[in-house]
């Protein structure tokens, strides 16, 4: 495996960065409202350090169990969940991670409303919508995630801060645009209806961060154009999704 070298990891950083300040600035947006969440699903512990040591404070990891066995073994950091949580991983999920980007559904909802009182970990909730309806991707269609802020309503307990979406993949940052701008109007009537504040848009990845921060992202995740390729990773089926240790 490659050795994750710090100076050439700073680099990257320092790039970015710049590139969320410029892309903020263009959309006249104070560039501290966009959080960079570093991706470090798949990467080993001694890499993940050095992000934190870099000045990465903020870390995204799709699994829970990779993350739990990462974290003792880094400084600390604040831990985000980006990937689907399974409701048997809810309290494991719960002693780690203080904010989930991903909650897809309204069992999922009222697990975490359950557990959370008796953990006392409240985390800051992200609801993820499928905005451009594809059929394979999870997350609540537009319509599902009004029926969600019912129940939340009802549940009380909850903190529910923004919504979350992962576009269809594609090479040109700029065929997301659309799906960001879905994803910030139906947060703005979310908002409008229920007479609530959802703060937080999670949205842009590698590819099209620039283009997500204008259409108004407060959190980022980047994994690849940071910590480089991940060569561990294979996406697997719905189905076959086991949550192992990598
Ligand atoms: C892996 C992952 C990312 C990071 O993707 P890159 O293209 O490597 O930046 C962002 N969001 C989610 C939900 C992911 O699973």
């Amino acid at each position: 495996m490659q050795t994750f070298d710090s100076d050439s990891f700073q680099q990257r950083l320092d790039a970015i960065q710049s590139r969320i300040h410029v892309a903020a600035e263009r959309a006249n947006r104070d560039p501290a409202e966009v959080q960079l969440v570093t991706v470090t699903k798949t990467f080993p512990p001694e890499a993940v350090q050095v992000a934190i040591q870099c000045g990465c404070s903020v870390l995204g990891e799709n699994r829970v169990q990779e993350a739990l066995a990462k974290a003792p073994l880094c400084s600390s950091a604040d831990w985000h969940l980006i990937g689907r949580l399974q409701r048997n991983k809810i309290r494991h999920a719960l002693s780690l991670f203080s904010t989930l980007h991903s909650v897809d559904s309204i069992p999922l909802l009222e697990d975490l409303a359950r557990i959370q009182e008796e953990t006392g970990n409240r985390p800051q909730i992200l609801l993820e919508v499928n905005v451009a309806a594809q059929p394979t991707k999870i997350g609540f269609t537009p319509t599902a995630v009004r029926e969600a802020f019912h129940v939340i309503q009802d549940l009380g307990c909850l903190q529910v801060v923004g919504l979350m979406t992962v576009p269809p993949w594609t090479p040109d940052p700029e065929a997301s645009r659309c799906h960001f701008t879905a994803l910030r109007n139906l947060r703005d009537s979310l908002e409008q209806e229920f007479s609530i504040g959802l703060p937080e848009l999670s949205m842009g990845m590698s590819c099209d961060f620039e283009v997500a921060i204008e259409c108004g992202a407060s959190f980022v995740r980047v994994g690849t154009a940071l910590m480089g390729k991940r060569t561990a990773y294979k996406p697997q089926p719905k189905s076959l999704d086991t949550d192992d240790f990598i």
